[in-house]
């Protein structure tokens, strides 16, 4: 069953299981560099800052994703054990909720942290131990109340705390224990930043932050981003390729093409890399039209193939017949399922559909006209 996670380590786990056979191969520095990348979208928050076709409140989902990512490579076996460890409903330093900054500045965060009290703090006070992810946000928000003067701070706290972590994750292998504190900072400040991103926007709507709300936006955005499979591929363990086609066509986009020499040397140049990474065709035929291959192409022809294949699975008794059409369309997936499509698959499925026999071709055919647009069913549908 696909349900929603709740708890903060449900929510780990989950996350992981998507992505961590796809992280198997990447290394941990490799993974932190993702991670860095997607928390720099999150200064476009702190600054205001537009930019065409950047949705910044979606940097806030997919940096706490890539943490979990970053947590579950390292092999952290529950993050709301670790960050309770340093975090148990008081700050660390001053040990108050909400913190005392004065206080906080005298005992001086250049003093070593008193973590035998903090885990007598923890035990004693383990029935305020959040559970749910919101709860969580909210427990930071607690200790951490914003206001209007905090937008800066935050990001620049969490800048600075991204920068002793990456001091942990370059020094793994001799202080593991170091990136189990530096994780926790890195966490409390994204916890941070969409406390702040919501006091905000409370602010700017001229209301009151509705605490006792807290957390719900966060839950509701991360599903909407990571609904138990993989936004891209839309598989529950991530097919993805290594770098998406997507990615690279972005990064096209912003490089100076044509202008910076590409002198023949070992190294491939963006084009040749384009061409390793992408075998699709990057325009197809359908019927009489010709069709750039984007991503809302390849998603109808995905939910296309999908329900063909189930139609043809529902036939009684699978013919030879019926069987080619669902491998055919298979070979499809596959090649959806990397965001690429070549002419040669879609011709294979459409000869495949035509030689089924009328009664098995019109129950596929009625199937898909009712999932997929005109368009794209016209396709699996012409004579
Ligand atoms: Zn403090
Ligand atoms: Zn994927």
């Amino acid at each position: 069953m696909n349900q929603r996670p709740v708890g903060l380590q449900e929510w780990y786990l989950r996350v992981n299981r998507t992505y961590l056979f796809k992280n198997y191969h990447r290394t941990v520095e490799a993974i932190h560099t993702h991670f860095v990348e997607v928390v720099g979208g999150l200064s476009l928050i702190a600054s205001g800052k537009r930019k065409p076709g950047v949705v910044p409140e979606k940097y806030l989902p997919k940096a706490l994703a890539w943490w979990f990512a970053l947590c579950g490579k390292v092999g952290i076996r529950n993050v709301e054990d670790m960050i309770w460890a340093k975090f148990p409903y008081v700050c660390p330093y001053c040990l108050e909720k909400p913190h005392h900054d004065g206080k906080c500045k005298s005992v001086g965060r250049a003093a070593q942290l008193d973590w035998e009290r903090l885990k007598a703090v923890g035990a004693k006070d383990r029935g305020l131990k959040p559970t749910t992810l919101g709860d969580w946000q909210k427990m930071f928000y607690e200790i951490y109340p914003k206001t209007e003067r905090n937008r800066h701070e935050n990001f620049s706290r969490l800048a600075e705390e991204i920068g002793e972590l990456s001091e942990a994750v370059r020094t793994l292998a001799v202080t593991p224990v170091y990136f189990v504190a530096e994780a926790t900072d890195a966490f409390a400040w994204l916890m941070g930043m969409i406390n702040q991103y919501e006091f905000d926007n409370a602010h700017q709507n001229n209301k009151d932050l509705d605490a006792a709300g807290l957390g719900k936006w966060i839950q509701d955005a991360l599903w909407a981003e990571y609904p138990g499979r993989c936004g891209e591929c839309a598989t529950s363990v991530c097919t993805c390729p290594p770098v998406l086609t997507s990615t690279l066509g972005r990064i096209a986009r912003e490089i100076p093409r044509g202008i910076l020499p590409t002198p023949e040397g070992p190294l491939l140049s963006l084009e040749e890399a384009l061409d390793v990474f992408n075998f699709g065709d990057p325009e197809i035929r359908l019927g009489d039209e010709r069709y750039v291959v984007d991503a809302d192409l390849l998603q109808h022809l995905k939910a296309g193939a999908d329900a063909s294949k189930a139609a043809l699975e529902r036939l009684a008794g699978t013919e030879g017949l019926a069987v080619q059409a669902a491998t055919a369309i298979g070979l499809m997936q596959e090649q959806l399922a990397r965001q690429q499509i070549t002419q040669e698959v879609v011709e294979a499925v459409r000869d495949r559909l035509d030689q089924l026999p009328g009664p098995a071709k019109q129950f596929v055919l009625s199937t898909l006209a009712s999932a997929i647009p005109q368009a794209v069913a016209l396709f699996f549908q012409r004579q």
